[in-house]
């Protein structure tokens, strides 16, 4: 007799091979685990959230279309706000994008990326329908661009998502290889996902308004404003408007709204001060590595740093964390991931911290 409940055989036969997403768990004196920002916000910029929030008006819906914010992203990103829609997080906009772009061609829709990077890309597209094609970065942590076209003839995705920065390498892609990646892709959109440009020494726009088949996402995620989950994707007005037939109706809080239109028309002094402070820091962090014997950094474009570790990443995770500080291992992806850690740039001591405790379990 089975007594497996009648509900588990409704499931999407998909969830088996997913697993929730749970940051770790745990208290850490030093959290370096997380892409986040340090708090680095000023008195007055706190004040003036906080004034924004005590005159919202909590009793009705938000304005179902975004518009004040989409105004205030189109100027600082210098694009329509008839090319802007908005999500909750970037997140929301990757299965936005999924859901939109879903039409099956070779048997089922497709997404290509390349591998290691965002793990949502994978996770959502799976719970979505879509089949994944991953191929390696090469050993630059650069994309592979033959492997990628050859991938691109074969699979026919949908969609191609490209991190750059990419997370967890904290590199970009050749400005040359995406852009002859996109001229072969012109039956597939590529999303280049922006949630680090702030800290990078270019951005994507050129290829934006070059390409038509280009959609940029970006977020208030990393440059302190992840409590927030506001995230943006830049598109042709006509590909904004098939995406928006899929969105919620009142995706966007009031109180989201309200203080992400602050934040991004009125605090920009204050993002260029976390950018420059995080800059600044990871330039000493990424030279203090190259110093320690037994880690190899990789140089960042983003608030984070990739580096290579002699010892294995899971020994020298575990033993970070008893040290009261968690950073992120890769080592559960196996093979050259196996000695490979990210870590977060936080404030300065938090920083000295970690490479204190570093430098005792190498
Ligand atoms: N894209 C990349 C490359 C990321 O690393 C992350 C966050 N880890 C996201 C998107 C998600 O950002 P958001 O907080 O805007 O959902």
């Amino acid at each position: 007799m089975n007594d497996e409940p009648a509900w588990k055989r409704l499931l999407n036969p998909v969830l088996s091979e997913l697993v929730a997403y749970t940051p770790a768990p745990g208290d850490f004196p030093v959290r370096l685990d997380a892409n986040e920002a340090p708090d680095l916000l000023s008195r007055t910029a706190r004040q003036r959230l906080l004034d924004t929030a005590g005159s919202v008006a909590w009793q009705r819906y938000p304005d179902a279309t975004n518009r004040t914010l989409r105004e205030a992203l189109a100027q600082r990103s210098g694009v329509a706000p008839e090319q802007i829609l908005v999500g909750v997080g970037s997140d929301e906009l990757i299965a936005l994008l999924l859901m939109t772009f879903s039409r099956a061609r070779a048997g089922s829709p497709t997404v290509l990326s390349s591998t290691p990077t965002f793990v949502m890309y994978r996770m959502t597209a799976r719970i979505h329908g879509h089949r994944v094609i991953e191929v390696p970065l090469d050993g630059a942590w650069d994309m592979s661009l033959e492997s990628m076209i050859k991938a691109l003839e074969v699979a026919q995705p949908n969609l191609i998502f490209v991190a750059s920065p990419n997370n967890p390498t904290g590199t970009m892609v050749s400005e040359d290889r995406l852009r002859t990646l996109i001229e072969h892709a012109r039956d597939s959109l590529v999303v280049i996902d922006e949630a680090y440009i702030d800290y990078a020494s270019r951005d994507h726009l050129q290829l934006f308004h070059d390409y038509e088949n280009v959609v940029l996402l970006r977020t208030l995620s990393k440059i302190g404003f992840a409590a927030l989950r506001l995230g943006w994707l830049m598109a042709r007005q006509e590909i904004v408007e098939e995406i928006n037939k899929a969105r919620l109706p009142y995706n966007i809080a009031v109180p989201t709204q309200a203080l992400a239109s602050v934040v991004v028309s009125e605090l920009g002094s204050e993002l260029s001060h976390i950018r420059e402070r995080v800059i600044e820091e990871r330039e000493r962090v990424s030279k203090a590595l190259e110093d320690l014997t037994g880690v190899e950094p990789t140089a960042s474009q983003a608030n984070f740093i990739w580096f290579r570790s002699e010892r294995p990443a899971e020994l020298v995770y575990e033993n970070l964390k008893k040290r009261g500080v968690l950073i992120r291992s890769f080592h559960k992806h196996g093979g050259r991931l196996k000695h490979y850690l990210r870590i977060t740039i936080g404030l300065a001591h938090e920083n000295d911290r970690f490479l204190n405790a570093l430098g005792e379990v190498i």
